[in-house]
């Protein structure tokens, strides 16, 4: 299996989140990436390649321009406008669903000129800062997606791109939860152009607002999330069993939301819930946003599950005999994430494990 990564995802290294009032390192660190890329790099099965540039098209095919030209700006602007210290912090979010009632019945903010103002017009939450190369980041991040989406295009059966900072918690036209730019959905945009029908299964613990808001109301694109349930968990606003898509998008997303403590055997179930919808689906090509924090040890996470169970998750979703671009998001249990996604690579290839050979 190709891997395609690329460094420059380093140059996004916040050093603070606020969880639960209480500033603390970020979870979402550049080791996490790092330590996938040791496993793999230990292991024959995987070899490494490096993303081509694919410029802003089929970034502004599913991001507002207006976003992307706020990223590309932001840390010089926050400097001119006096901004200090080692990262531009989220505070004020005028129009989101933190502080909906600002603006009630007033309709939509608008974007003023202040910095401190534009991060929150552009922004959906307050635990994702920008520091001076998170948007080199970014765009690395976008070119390894869409680097691997043309492997599969060019006919290889799995690619794997390692990227960060996760973006499948960004929408259209905002960022946040870790995220800058949704790196799956422009990867998933990019295979529908071409292939037609595509789906998407997002194995992260969290769900991926971003990504479901991207397609809500496509049918060419099914959206299949499993995730922690949304009544206790992040994202909290979306990932509700009963939102299904809306108008030509009706009956195209599907959210399977999980109690705490789920067990392998509780997320097999629901794994075979999804895919026997994506196999109705009729797809050209399937996406995987491959979330790790599932895992029982993850620092900000509540399911049980153990790493033998990531060999056969890739097994069966290897069972659909599709063309299969596996792109990573989150995952926070940094000594176990190589071996991690490596049982889960190696599983979509059938390819059975010698653990010996994994560094972590
Ligand atoms: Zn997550």
């Amino acid at each position: 299996m190709r891997v395609v990564y690329d460094s420059r995802h380093v140059l996004h290294d916040p050093t603070t989140e606020v969880q639960y009032g209480v500033p603390m390192h970020m979870y979402e660190v550049p080791a996490r990436v790092e330590s996938i890329r040791a496993a793999l790099l230990a292991d024959d099965e995987f070899s490494f390649t490096n993303p081509t540039e694919h410029g802003l098209g089929p970034v502004t095919a599913v991001h507002h321009e207006g976003l992307v030209r706020f990223l590309a700006d932001a840390w010089s602007l926050w400097r001119i406008q006096g901004g200090g210290g080692g990262a531009m912090p989220p505070q004020y979010l005028p129009d989101t669903v933190l502080h909906p009632a600002i603006r009630e019945g007033m309709g939509p903010a608008r974007e003023p000129s202040a910095a401190m103002g534009r991060i929150g017009y552009w922004c959906w939450e307050t635990m994702t800062p920008l520091v001076v190369g998170s948007y080199q980041a970014a765009r690395g991040a976008v070119d390894v997606a869409l680097t691997a989406a043309d492997l599969v295009l060019a006919g290889d059966r799995t690619a794997y791109g390692l990227a960060r900072p996760p973006g499948h918690h960004c929408p259209r036209s905002a960022f946040g939860g870790y995220g800058l730019l949704n790196y799956s959905a422009v990867a998933t945009a990019y295979l529908a152009e071409q292939l037609g029908r595509v789906a998407v299964l997002d194995v992260d613990y969290h769900h991926g607002n971003g990504t479901q808001q991207i397609f809500y109301h496509r049918d060419d694109v099914l959206y299949v999330s499993l995730h922690a349930d949304p009544d206790r968990a992040y994202p909290y606003f979306a990932g509700w069993a009963d939102e299904r898509g809306a108008a030509t998008g009706e009956g195209f997303t599907l959210n399977l939301p999980l109690p705490a403590g789920c067990t392998n055997a509780d997320y097999l179930a629901a794994l075979e819930t999804g895919l026997e919808r994506i196999a109705e689906h009729a797809a050209a090509a399937l996406v995987v946003s491959l979330g790790l924090d599932t895992y029982g040890q993850d620092p900000i996470a509540d399911f049980a599950l153990s790493t033998d169970v990531y060999y056969e998750v890739g097994r069966r979703v290897a069972s659909l005999g599709l063309p299969t671009l596996v792109l990573q998001e989150g995952g926070y249990f940094v000594p176990k994430l190589g071996e991690n996604a490596r049982t889960w690579l190696r599983g979509l290839l059938g390819s059975p494990l010698d653990l010996r050979a994994t560094p972590n």
